[in-house]
């Protein structure tokens, strides 16, 4: 048995209350097994905190955030808070959430698990056994970047403009999360850039070649953005790792998405610097949002969540064979058939949101 890990639970809005409930189900199963052992608390994010306080997130949240080894959020949003103001919307929780946490590197996996294959709108051969992790960096770069704003100028004409910009400790403190998943995994980097136009990403080479040289044993290459989105819809499978900014990594990250077909399958990382005991500030979370078309009816796919989840060992905790066992049972229950109506197969049989969730924990207690 491991020592207790503090996980703060943010189920949120919609259908982020409902796929948590099938983790927050997993979760005392590992700790019945012995798997794990994890002292849980949770809190209000979103349009659920709005209603209860007024607020999308409330400091004493924040602060019990901090307080924990990692948090597992849901997702926010919905149409009963479409007319609060921008300032309580419950997407500014999630923003500030990130934001107050330090997060600056975002993980998203892009894997296509052989059952699934077919619901890419790529052909089998190009996506099945896909695995990518892309990584994007998530504080810094033209999101963030000063001057911006909208300006009129003298003769009547607006100006609207944004800075990209990277120091070098923001680069490198990204290139090296990229270098160390990489040694875990498949010992390839590839940094995209467009270092043929823009100097900040002329340093962001330079730099992830510094980085590179750390790492003797990981082999970094360099794309111009434009022709790695090429690449990820002619042959993704040439990629391990991928590092790129902000922006393009906002785009690319949800490019590789769509090449699993399915958003109810696709979980996501942000991480925070590491403080001088190892101990990194870190939210998991699926890429989907709260579905308010389908919240409350038991149709949503919780695999999501519960690869979220999976990450959350792996990455946060080092519970690699519990992250492994958690993955090998989403695959056996996909292999068995089972399919919630988003991933819904001719053949297949066909369950809710729990169903889905009883068939992880029947192959979790078989592995
Ligand atoms: P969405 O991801 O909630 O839904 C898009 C479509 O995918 C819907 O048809 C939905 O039914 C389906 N879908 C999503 N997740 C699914 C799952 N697990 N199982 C089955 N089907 C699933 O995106 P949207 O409709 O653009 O946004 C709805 C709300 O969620 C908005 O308020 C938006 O701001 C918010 N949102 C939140 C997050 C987040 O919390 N991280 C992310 C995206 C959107």
């Amino acid at each position: 048995m491991t020592a207790k890990k503090k996980v703060m639970l943010l189920p949120g809005d919609g259908i982020g209350q409902e796929v948590t409930a099938q983790v927050r189900r997993i979760i005392a199963w590992m700790e019945e097994a012995g798997v794990a052992s994890f002292e849980l608390s949770e809190g209000l994010i979103g349009g659920a905190s709005i209603d209860a306080h007024g607020v999308p997130l409330t400091d004493e949240t924040v602060a019990a955030c901090l307080a924990a080894d990692a948090v597992l959020m849901g997702a926010v949003g919905g149409p009963k808070w479409d007319n609060v103001p921008f300032d309580k919307k419950p997407e500014r929780g999630l923003l500030r959430i990130r934001k107050d946490m330090g997060l600056f590197a975002n993980l998203r996996p892009a894997i296509v698990f052989e059952e699934l294959a077919e619901a890419s709108t790529l052909k089998r051969d190009v996506v099945a056994g896909l695995d990518i992790m892309i990584v994007r960096e998530l504080t810094g770069g033209i999101y963030f970047g000063q001057p911006r704003g909208i300006e009129t100028l003298e003769n009547g004409d607006r100006k609207g403009f944004n800075t990209l910009v990277y120091t070098t400790p923001e680069i490198r403190r990204i290139g090296k999360v990229a270098f160390d998943l990489a040694v875990k995994r498949g010992k390839r980097v590839t940094s995209v850039d467009k270092a043929n136009v823009l100097e900040s990403t002329i340093l962001w080479r330079e730099e992830m070649e510094v980085v590179a040289k750390e790492y003797p044993d990981v082999a970094l290459s360099h794309l111009y953005v434009d022709n790695a989105a090429m690449q990820l819809v002619r042959n993704p499978k040439q990629f391990d790792v991928m590092v790129t900014t902000n922006m393009f990594g906002d785009i690319l990250s949800d490019c590789a998405a769509m090449l699993t077909g399915s958003l109810g399958m696709l979980p996501s990382a942000s991480l925070g610097a590491a403080d001088a005991n190892g101990k990194r500030n870190a939210l998991y979370e699926p890429v989907h949002g709260s579905a308010p078309d389908i919240a409350g009816q038991d149709l949503a796919n919780p695999l999501a969540m519960i690869l979220s989840l999976a990450m959350m060992l792996r990455y946060s905790f080092d519970l690699d064979a519990a992250a492994d066992r958690l993955e090998n049972a989403v695959k056996a229950t996909l292999a068995e058939g089972i399919r919630t109506g988003d991933i819904m197969q001719p053949g297949a049989t066909k369950v809710g949101t729990k169903g889905m969730g009883d068939a992880v924990l029947k192959h979790l207690a078989n592995a």
